[in-house]
């Protein structure tokens, strides 16, 4: 089994809307599902973790969440690229909970869940917050962007970059090392 590869939603699989919540809106960023197709294909299991806070904020509901989600799901599915995890945060900001990103609450759930150590794995996204994430645990990290830099605008520190999720699949491939526990790019471990 590869390590487990822990993913963003919008912006880093799915083109991010702004508050999505149309499950019609849902379309794969380009590279997305051939990406996910070749990290599924190599062992690696798929999670993806997501803030939501359009929940909180009012902007939609849990149901609707939930109705973006299914079709979010059965998309991966059909690209060939099944999820092992699927988990989100629905909380305003203002809440100051411990599972939005970059909080680690349900990393290490799924960690807890999907019976991994948080360390072994890789989390790649287009935020700083999801950059965050990794580091706190300690894990490796892949910053998705076509421009450069985090989609926030903020500093990140990736330990790679990536155009797109098929670049971060070979850089995957490639770099074997940070799958492997007690190595020299698992500074944390
Ligand atoms: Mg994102
Ligand atoms: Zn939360």
């Amino acid at each position: 089994m590869g390590c487990p590869v822990i993913l963003d939603r919008d912006g880093t699989i799915v083109v991010d809307d702004g508050y999505l919540h149309d499950p019609a809106r849902l379309r794969f960023l380009p590279g997305a599902a051939e990406g996910l197709q070749m990290l599924h294909a190599a062992g690696h299991p798929l999670i993806v973790i997501s803030n939501q806070s359009g929940v909180g904020r009012g902007l939609f509901t849990l149901a609707q969440l939930e109705a973006v989600n299914r079709r979010f799901v059965a998309m991966l599915q059909e690209a060939g690229a099944p999820l092992s995890g699927l988990y989100f945060c629905p909380h305003d900001p203002r809440q100051g909970c411990a599972c939005r990103k970059p909080n680690t609450a349900l990393l290490l759930r799924a960690a807890a869940e999907l019976d991994f150590a948080p360390s072994t794995g890789v989390v790649i996204g287009d935020k700083s917050s999801d950059i965050e994430l990794g580091t706190r645990v300690g894990a490796t990290t892949i910053l998705v962007t076509a421009a450069g830099s985090a989609s926030d605008g903020r500093p990140a520190r990736p330990d790679y970059t990536a155009r797109d999720l098929a670049e971060a699949a070979r850089i995957i491939a490639q770099a074997r090392a940070p799958c492997a526990p007690g190595t020299a790019l698992e500074e944390d471990a």
